[in-house]
């Protein structure tokens, strides 16, 4: 099968050299000459080119689409013109739903999908064959898509070594609201606050002390800043109500505290410990 990439960066560089490992004959697509040669260079594509039409002379049977959010449709647009009727075509955007029906109204053989995969570098210098390997791969049909551009798209989740998990929009939205975008959120006021310590001998001293629990805690606080205006733009409201339920949540642990309500804390801590083994992400974890 012959896949293009648009958009050479962490996840579509690391896409194309799975794919590639796979079998199957990838092509990139970057706006920028030298993303072109480092891609060739490590053999995570067979061809590549700095414009949309170049696309013409590959005929690709798929098009992924990984570029930032904001510019997907306009690239799906840009697309459109240099299509065959079968090709296939999907994303890997972190929310789906302002995606899903106009990009399925400019295409039909759309179908939305967001890899649950990342790392804090940007671009084609992080991509790695493995990134998406035993992660969660969300597929985001509507009513309107073809089954057999869904069936296309399992197909290549599959070969990527990831696991196909099927939503709508507006769940998927909801859901990584809870467990992707709440965390980027909560890491960065969390990183914020212990930054604004004024003493500066405290300040110094938490960094120093700082472990694995912080490490954890933080992660993805520090990531890409994009990534995360990206997902308050796109995800406001999802998010919105994230956010309310977990302030909702600090204020009742605060409130134990306060009250030097010990039996009641612990009871919510031993709840929220059985909770969080639910999370399959979880399991076996220490
Ligand atoms: P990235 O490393 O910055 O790569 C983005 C790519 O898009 C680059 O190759 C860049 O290409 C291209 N690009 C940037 N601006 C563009 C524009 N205005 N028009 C056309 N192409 C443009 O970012 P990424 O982390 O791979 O993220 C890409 C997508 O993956 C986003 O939609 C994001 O929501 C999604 N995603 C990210 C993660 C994550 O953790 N990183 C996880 C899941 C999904 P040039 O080489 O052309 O400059």
């Amino acid at each position: 099968m012959r896949i293009a990439i648009v958009g050479l960066g962490l996840i579509g560089g690391s896409l194309a050299l799975k794919l590639t490992e796979a079998g199957y004959s990838v092509w990139g697509i970057s706006r920028n000459p030298a993303t072109c040669q480092e891609a060739l260079e490590r053999r995570a594509v067979q061809g590549c080119g700095t414009e949309l039409a170049q696309l013409t002379l590959f005929n690709p049977q798929v098009v992924v689409i990984c570029t930032p959010l904001e510019q997907v449709l306009a690239t799906l647009a840009g697309l459109v013109p240099y299509l065959s009727p079968q090709t296939v075509v999907s994303d890997v955007g972190s929310v789906k739903q302002p995606i899903v029906g106009p990009a399925t109204a400019l295409w039909p053989l759309f179908v939305g999908g967001h890899p649950m995969a990342g790392k804090t570098l940007q671009g084609i210098q992080g991509a790695e064959a493995n990134l998406f390997l035993g992660r969660p791969y969300v597929l985001t049909p509507i009513p309107q898509t073809q089954p057999q551009a869904l069936a296309v798209m399992q197909e290549l989740v599959a070969a990527v070594g990831a696991e196909v998990v099927l939503a709508d929009p507006v769940r998927h939205d909801q859901a990584v609201a809870w467990v992707s975008h709440l965390p980027v959120m909560v890491g960065a006021g969390l990183i914020a606050a212990v930054s604004q310590e004024e003493n500066s001998n405290i300040l110094a001293l938490a960094r120093t002390l700082a472990s694995s629990g912080f490490r954890d805690t933080s992660r993805v606080g520090g990531g890409i800043p994009q990534l995360g205006l990206e997902m308050a733009r796109y995800n406001r409201q999802a998010l919105l109500a994230a956010l309310r339920g977990y302030q909702a949540e600090l204020k009742a642990l605060e409130q134990l505290i306060e009250g030097e309500q010990w039996e009641e804390l612990l009871q919510k801590l031993q709840r929220v410990r059985q909770e969080w083994q639910q999370f399959p992400v979880n399991q076996g974890a220490p």
